[in-house]
């Protein structure tokens, strides 16, 4: 196990160097490259890497697992919510990134092609900042190349989801999240969503840590892995819902659930508790996420939506 603090050579990421890990195992293998903490107040999935740390024995392993905790360091003493304060962009959404770019596109950049660029996998694992619960699902992106994309859902059927959402290849046009970028590059990666509001839970952890495991199984770097325990709902389109007024939010559904189109997700009232109007699923499909703040600006996003294939 070999720890370091890695700098990467582009001008905006000058004077920043991240916490990171590398564990060889005793014989060769794949190389499986895993972070966190893109969004830091999303602490259990943070908690998850933490914890993967102290499970790998290289005896046991063959290949590298390479580890950076905490992407978004600037973030850190902020406890900001989504976005990196240097440039005000969300990480998440600026792969594949750019080497000319702002700071978050240099880091989404640097992560995919410099540190990452011969891992076999990549994970990238999120879940329940502060204003958020979220359902336990993963992300595979879609290239249109039946083996690269059967291969992405394998990978995201590690995790033990209620839902793997398959993103279409046309997200491949715009910035994303790291398996977009990855898969931009035609190379796999896993992204995994579980947690809410910033805290450590430990149901929330075990699907992080487990997903992991079963993903280094899946390659051939460990023997073994917990069991899963559900199988998967498949959903081909992401939603992301708006609120339809400034107000003070109720939300009468769950992350996971299914709901039929038109069916009430929230209710917003103003603080006479008038009724102000309905947030309505604008299809039938399962909750993502849904936020978890009451007061709510209009046209802010309340809530993620999957919808089944038809
Ligand atoms: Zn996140």
């Amino acid at each position: 196990m070999q720890r370091s603090e890695i700098s990467f050579p582009y001008p905006a990421l000058a004077g920043w160097r991240w916490p990171a890990v590398v564990f060889t195992g005793r014989r060769p293998g794949p190389k499986l490259a895993v972070i966190a903490g893109i969004h830091v107040n999303e602490t259990s999935s943070i908690e998850a890497v933490i914890r993967l740390q102290r499970l790998i024995r290289p005896e046991d392993l063959s290949g590298e697992i390479r580890i950076i905790p905490v992407v978004n360091l600037p973030a850190v003493p902020h406890r900001s919510q989504y976005i990196c304060p240097i440039d005000g962009k969300n990480i998440n959404f600026s792969f594949p990134g750019r080497p000319d770019g702002t700071f978050s596109e240099q880091l989404a950049w640097a992560l995919l092609d410099d540190w990452a660029r011969d891992a076999d996998c990549f994970i990238d694992l999120h879940g329940g900042d502060l204003c958020e619960n979220v359902a336990h699902f993963t992300v595979a992106q879609q290239i249109g190349d039946e083996a690269f994309d059967r291969r992405n859902v394998e990978i995201a059927a590690c995790f033990d989801a209620e839902l793997i959402v398959r993103l279409a290849p046309s997200h491949l046009e715009k910035p994303g999240r790291s398996c977009t970028g990855r898969a931009t590059r035609r190379q796999h990666a896993a992204f995994a969503e579980a947690g809410r509001i910033g805290i450590i839970e430990e149901r929330n952890v075990e699907f992080h840590l487990n997903g992991v495991l079963r993903v280094a199984q899946l390659l051939g770097m460990i023997t073994s892995a917990p069991p899963k325990s559900r199988a998967p709902v498949f959903v081909d389109e992401y939603l992301w819902i708006p609120a339809p007024h400034d107000g003070f939010y109720r939300y009468h559904v769950n992350p996971g659930q299914k709901v039929e189109q038109g069916q009430v997700l929230a209710v917003a009232e103003n603080t006479y508790g008038d009724r102000l109007g309905d947030v309505r699923a604008p299809v039938s499909g399962y909750i993502l996420w849904s936020l978890t703040h009451a007061f709510v600006m209009k046209d802010s996003f309340v809530m993620g939506l999957g919808k089944p294939a038809a």
